[in-house]
């Protein structure tokens, strides 16, 4: 009512779980509408989310996220803050209330609340400080049509690109001055472990001073026994050796642990009700198990250990089903090599254990979507990113036609083709008054009206794109980090990893024939670019994660794929931790719409979706011949050190059109490395349908930084020595 009578709300579920889960515990009477629109579709279907819904009570895999941006209507800034504060506060109550409740049956609780007791002594009022800056851009406008709707949503973008120039981190707004002045008069910071220093930055997040100090390895159970008496097994899974964490990532740590917390504010749960609820959580305490990156980077080798009375620990299968079915706890071998990596043990084991798969390499897996923003704003180039083009207008006209046409079935369908053969776009298409093109670009380009709708359906989209990731990941042992918005993380086994960028590339652009969801879209055409590091698993995983990133940027905004026609992103970038050669791929070799050579456009959909993502498959088909992969390799893994040596030459023919004797040099190449005695000589057509298809003899890649150009074909053996590399 006070929002004045003409402002009409649209919540849309957008397939969000969590959104649908806050939904169904506000209105319980509507919750057998709301839930099977979620976990009944076939998507979800997925023995992880029935069975983390079921024990959690709550959908798995929520993150507090590190910044958000909110757009509200006007003048209700200041009451969305309150009220974001105010669910901190309880949610901070709830977690201290939580470790009192188990403090005296769980050691680990006990440590949880004297680690809050100091925290609130040491440093007071900074947990009650949410560790996430809200910044909010007020909506203005009032939309009465389409067109007021797309001029509203470019304001609010040109706000919030403004808003994003400025960012205040949260750690400016708390007051450690006090804390850190007396930490140098004698009175260190640091529990169990008082600093050597006064105090010690945050390991988790390196920006604000460390509460809690971990005991280091040797000291660990007998400081920590002084404290809480008997330390538990698991204790180090959660809280390592030497690990310092200050208020927030130790509060986070503690959601981690206990993430039913979270539904203090996912349900919500009101301030009155809080006892009895954590009373509810508090009873059922259930054991977890996180994978480490040596989990991770043994799994193939776990899963080939002789399958002997194993059985699958609860705290596994919620969060990794599929490496949890060969895992046990039970089974001292396994957890003994999960532990500790330790050869001896793993060698001793038997005759039946091969020390090929004793590797110590995992590989950490970034993905996140092209162009989002050109995409939000109804920008069509989006579809193929040409690398420059004169012909914007008509490109993203094209664009446009082809995202219309395809949205709808049948005799609309028809009726909407022709009439934009017509050229009757009505409203549906505009052009920008004051666009500005960008690098290479010329023309303003058409952009489709978007409107709410258009908006919801890229964000269902993309949740679907995240749900489905989960489910690939799984399903290859390896383990979500996060998945949601246009993001993943992921960390993978090495040898499965090529496969988690195939399917996840794949899914994402997929059309899905859901008989009973015939209107569920995907973002057909959108690209996707990943990062793929084989890191080793003692590097350090903030610095790898932030090498993935860097590496992402990089592919995104300064890597071209040319084969004719040049394109930027959709690519994979692989890179080896530490130090290494960086490879690029390109994941979508043809876009969804190709200028021929006389210069016209034609949607070209068929070789689209045939291409997608095929050069991972035929990397992983090489690997897949060679050791330590197969048992009877057909190719001996030298071929990668021979390849190198041939580098130079292949550059200077590629670079003169020589692609017969690119050719035959790599026909060479492969015949000095086959296996001797094999009944069936390899062809190039098996390195992949790439070579016959002369796409990898004839493409190139070049990378603006340095100004290196390299042919594919190169790029294609240095991508395979990145993640061979990584099974040892
Ligand atoms: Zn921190």
């Amino acid at each position: 009512m006070e929002l004045g009578p003409d402002t009409v709300i649209m919540p849309s579920l957008r397939l969000n779980p969590f959104f649908a889960h806050s939904l169904s515990r506000r209105f319980p009477s509507c919750s057998d509408l709301i839930e099977p629109i979620i976990w009944g579709s076939p998507i979800v279907q997925e023995r992880v989310i029935p069975q983390a819904l079921r024990r959690l009570g709550m959908p798995p895999y929520p993150v507090l996220p590190g910044k958000a941006l909110i757009v509200v209507p006007r003048g209700s800034r200041t009451d969305f803050r309150e009220r974001f504060e105010e669910g901190w506060k309880l949610l901070v109550k709830g977690a201290r209330m939580l470790a009192r409740r188990r403090a005296a049956s769980s050691p680990l609780w006990r440590f949880i609340d004297l680690a809050f007791d100091y925290i609130e002594e040491r440093m007071p009022g900074v947990l009650e400080r949410p560790p996430l800056k809200l910044r909010y851009i007020e909506g203005e406008r009032v939309v009465r049509s389409p067109r007021d709707y797309a001029e509203a949503v470019r304001e609010l973008w040109n706000r919030a690109v403004k808003e994003k120039a400025i960012r205040v981190e949260p750690e400016a707004e708390v007051d450690l001055e006090e804390a850190t002045s007396s930490a140098f008069s004698g009175e260190s910071i640091g529990f169990p472990v008082a600093s050597r220093r006064g105090f010690d930055y945050c390991t988790s997040c390196a920006k604000m001073p460390a509460a809690i100090i971990m005991p280091v390895e040797e000291d660990y159970s007998a400081v920590l026994a002084t404290e809480i008496g008997e330390v538990p097994d698991g204790m180090m899974f959660f809280f390592s050796p030497g690990e310092r964490l200050c208020p927030w990532c130790f509060l986070k740590r503690v959601i981690s642990i206990e993430p039913r917390l979270l539904r203090i504010l996912m349900d919500p749960v009101p301030e009155s009700g809080l006892e009895s609820f954590i009373d509810e959580i508090a009873e059922q305490e259930f054991g977890r198990l996180f994978p480490s990156t040596v989990h991770i980077a043994l799994a193939e080798g776990i899963a080939r250990l002789p399958r002997r009375d194993i059985e699958v620990p609860e705290e596994a299968k919620l969060w990794m089903w599929g490496l949890a079915e060969r895992l046990a706890r039970e089974n001292p071998l396994a957890l003994k090599v999960m532990e500790v990596l330790d050869e001896e043990v793993y060698r001793g084991a038997g005759p039946d254990i091969d020390d090929r798969f004793l590797w110590r390499y995992y590989a950490l897996l970034r993905g996140d979507a092209d162009s989002m923003g050109m995409l939000l704003s109804g920008n069509t180039l989006a579809l193929w990113n040409p690398e420059t083009n004169c012909r914007a207008e008509e490109l993203s006209l094209e664009g446009a036609k082809l995202i219309i046409v395809s949205s709808a079935e049948g005799d609309v369908k028809k009726i909407l083709r022709e009439k934009l053969e017509k050229g009757e776009f009505g409203d549906l298409v505009f052009q920008q008054e004051d666009h500005c093109s960008g690098e290479g670009m010329c023309g303003r380009p058409f952009h489709l009206t978007p409107s709410i709708s258009y908006h919801t359906v890229i964000s269902a989209s993309l949740m679907k794109a995240a749900l489905l990731d989960i489910k690939v990941i799984n399903e290859l042992n390896g383990f979500v980090v996060y998945a949601g918005g246009d993001d993943l993380l992921a960390l993978l086994p090495v040898n499965r990893a090529l496969e988690a960028v195939r399917e996840t590339r794949r899914n994402f652009s997929k059309k899905i024939d859901l008989e009973s969801y015939p209107m569920v879209p995907m973002l057909h055409g959108v690209g996707r670019s990943y990062s793929l590091l084989v890191v080793h698993y003692r590097s350090p995983l903030s610095a790898a994660l932030e090498q993935s990133s860097i590496s992402l940027d990089l592919a995104k905004e300064r890597v071209v794929f040319n084969r004719g026609q040049s394109f930027r992103k959709d690519l994979l970038v692989l890179e080896r931790v530490p130090g290494g050669e960086r490879a690029f791929i390109p994941l979508a070799p043809y876009r969804s719409i190709e200028e021929d050579q006389n210069g016209s456009l034609h949607p070209n959909v068929e070789d689209y979706e045939r291409f997608l993502a095929s050069i991972p498959d035929s990397l992983q088909a090489v690997l897949q011949g060679m050791r330590p992969l197969s048992d009877t390799p057909k190719l001996s893994s030298n071929i990668l050190h021979d390849a190198a040596l041939l580098y130079r030459d292949l550059d200077t023919l590629a670079s003169l059109g020589e692609s017969e004797l690119m050719r035959k040099m790599l026909e060479r190449l492969l015949e000095r490395n086959m296996a001797p005695g094999l009944r069936e000589k390899m062809k190039l057509a098996d390195l992949g349908q790439w070579v016959m298809d002369d796409l990898l003899l004839t493409s190139r890649i070049s990378v603006k930084e340095g100004g290196r150009e390299r042919p594919l074909v190169v790029e294609f053996f240095e991508a395979l020595k990145v993640v061979g590399g990584g099974m040892r």
